[in-house]
């Protein structure tokens, strides 16, 4: 293990700076959480290590039924979890939430640092991806907004200069008659990262009762958390039942090119994407339908659905 100098930020201003100052040299930690197993095996060597942790203002979460929902990069996963309305209206990420790690690291793991490690497995990924979200970026010529969909470049890379910080997720507020949902399948149950992630979220015309709206997006199958686009466009604008369901699973599991690695191989990930693509359309289906579950209800359905 290679020594660095410790630094901390305590304003976005700061911490900027010092990315300059050091550059390539520099990482940033949050939880570190993802820093100190990288660094223990010796993948991660920086010379500086900036510690953002207390900077003020990023640890913030809130909801307005206008501009939606505000997460700063240092909530925790667990805060996100627990968030009375994460959980009320933006269900998949409460659910992508409670199947992260365990409660120890939850409540280290920032949401800004599970974006920014840009891992294809990052549990909160799929889910905002389903909801739209926007990544809020510092820099030395001040702040720009990309689409969390335009973020990931590659495993471990992103759009991040290296003079820059991700402040901010944005995520709308989902339309009405909106459901969704988050399965996670990793054969160890908790503390081990997703084989397969799905989120899927369904929004439906409140007055025919059609598809209005449908987004699927999967995780630990690609490069990076990618959207299932085919599957989505056989679902827009129908009348959704268990058959055109069950076809878009197929879809998605069909247009999945994923790789064998020590969680699973290829072929059992793309019948694992088939199966729980089609459990959390369902599922948000449902909520769609009926109006918004509790997350209680939805866990509940879940563990069901896992027996
Ligand atoms: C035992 C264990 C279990 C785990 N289980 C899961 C799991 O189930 N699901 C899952 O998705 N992950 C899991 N992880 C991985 C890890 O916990 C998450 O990726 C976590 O969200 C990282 O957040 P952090 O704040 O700890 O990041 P850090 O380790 O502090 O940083 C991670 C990376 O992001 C960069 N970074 C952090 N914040 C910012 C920022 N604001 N701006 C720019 N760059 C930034 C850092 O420079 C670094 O490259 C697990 C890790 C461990 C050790």
């Amino acid at each position: 293990m290679k020594r660095f100098e410790y630094l901390e930020a305590r304003t976005v201003r700061q911490a900027i700076s010092m990315l300059q100052r050091y550059g390539e040299n520099a990482r940033i930690v949050a939880g570190s959480t993802d820093f100190l197993v990288r660094w223990r095996a010796g993948v991660w060597n920086p010379e500086h290590v900036i510690n953002i942790q207390r900077v003020a203002g990023l640890g913030r979460i809130t909801y307005s039924s206008r501009n939606g929902l505000r997460i700063g990069a240092l909530v925790t996963v667990r805060a996100l979890e627990q968030h009375p309305m994460v959980r009320r209206r933006y269900p998949a990420l409460a659910a992508a939430a409670a199947s992260f790690a365990g409660v120890q690291v939850r409540n280290l793991a920032t949401v800004g640092g599970n974006i920014c490690n840009a891992s294809p497995s990052g549990d909160t990924i799929p889910a905002l991806l389903v909801f739209g979200a926007e990544c809020r970026i510092a820099g030395p010529d001040g702040d720009r907004w990309v689409a969390l969909d335009q973020f990931f470049t590659g495993p471990g890379r992103t759009v991040l200069r290296s003079d820059e910080l991700l402040v901010e997720v944005r995520v709308p507020p989902p339309p009405p008659n909106t459901g969704s949902h988050y399965i996670k399948h990793s054969p160890r149950g908790a503390m081990d990262i997703a084989t397969v992630g799905v989120a899927s979220l369904i929004s439906l015309d409140g007055r025919r009762g059609l598809c209005a709206e449908v987004r699927i997006s999967l995780g630990a199958v690609a490069p990076t958390p990618v959207r299932a686009y085919s599957a989505e466009e056989s679902l827009r604008g129908q009348s959704i039942g268990q058959e055109l369901i069950q076809s878009a699973a197929d879809s998605a599991r069909d247009g999945v090119k994923p790789i064998d690695d020590i969680r699973g191989s290829a072929k059992h990930r793309k019948e694992i994407v088939g199966v729980i693509t089609r459990r959390t359309l369902e599922q948000a289906l449902n909520a769609a339908a009926s109006g918004p579950m509790t997350f209680e209800e939805q866990r509940r359905l879940t563990v069901q659905a896992a027996f």
